[in-house]
């Protein structure tokens, strides 16, 4: 019989819901009890109709772990998708929705881990990686981290106030942002231009920000991105194992 309590369905509360950019939505939520979380780890929603059919997607922790009792979730709307609509379109503060986490040990990082990272996004990928810098901010130990970002247009890119304040304050972050479909013509970032994808010669220039070879890379995405800065990352010489991924979707 399993002891592991991540395993138990809990009855959690939605307490806010908020637009973080047109396409997606954080959801914070109160849990019934006390959960020892990772940056980097998931929850499972779980959703049940009247007739009894039912239907679970897996959804990143964004906010930091050291809140144990409530998480956050960013939710992108999916056209079509049968989970994504339902929490865009219907879920609101007061609802209990089912979860069940927190799930996943191997994309994960703490504090404790104080040699150089490299995390790269895709999109609403940004929302495990969000949760390692929110924890490594109230670190006092603070690895040096480069943080790559590719979203589609400027509205798209997701906690960026915040992430540009962290920047200012912490000497030991930095940030590169793209966009692949419209970059603001006043948008100074080295190597940066419109319509751009992440490529080697951005990994090249985020690794020349680290100042050091990153002694890993967190990765995170649609499986088509995941794969190609995968690839770019053994290119440039980083090992297998040092390359940690979380695809989303296709
Ligand atoms: C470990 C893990 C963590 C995840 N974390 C997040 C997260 O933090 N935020 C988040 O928004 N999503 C996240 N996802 C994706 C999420 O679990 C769902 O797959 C997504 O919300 C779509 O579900 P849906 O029911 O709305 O769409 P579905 O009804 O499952 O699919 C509808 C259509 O959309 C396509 N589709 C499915 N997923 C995606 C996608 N991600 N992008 C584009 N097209 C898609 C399907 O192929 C299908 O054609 C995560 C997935 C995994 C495996």
């Amino acid at each position: 019989m399993s002891t592991d309590t991540s395993l138990d369905w809990q009855i959690a509360t939605v307490t806010s819901v908020h637009d973080e950019s047109p396409r997606v939505k954080s959801f914070r939520f109160d849990l019934p009890k006390e959960n020892y979380l990772s940056a980097g780890q998931y929850f499972d929603v779980r959703l049940t109709a009247p007739d009894g059919y039912q239907t679970r997607r897996s959804y990143s922790i964004t906010s930091s772990p050291e809140s144990r009792k409530s998480i956050e979730l960013a939710i992108e709307l999916i056209a079509g998708g049968e989970v994504s609509s339902y929490f865009h379109e219907v879920v609101q503060p007061g609802d209990k929705i089912e979860v069940q986490g927190p799930i996943g040990g191997y994309f994960t990082w703490d504090p404790s881990q104080t040699e150089p990272i490299l995390l790269i996004a895709g999109g609403t990928g940004i929302a495990p990686l969000v949760s390692m810098l929110r924890h490594r901010q109230s670190s006092p130990t603070k690895a040096p981290t480069v943080l790559m970002v590719s979203a589609r247009t400027e509205p798209d890119l997701l906690f960026r106030k915040e992430l540009q304040l962290m920047e200012e304050e912490d000497l030991n972050f930095d940030s590169i942002v793209t966009l692949t479909r419209k970059m603001p013509k006043n948008w100074l970032i080295e190597n940066v231009r419109e319509n751009r994808r992440i490529d080697l010669k951005m990994i090249e220039t985020a690794i020349n920000r680290l100042g050091e070879s990153p002694s890993s890379a967190y990765v995170c995405g649609g499986t088509g991105f995941v794969e190609s800065i995968g690839n770019h990352l053994l290119e440039i010489g980083m090992a297998y194992t040092d390359i940690l991924t979380e695809r989303f979707g296709p």
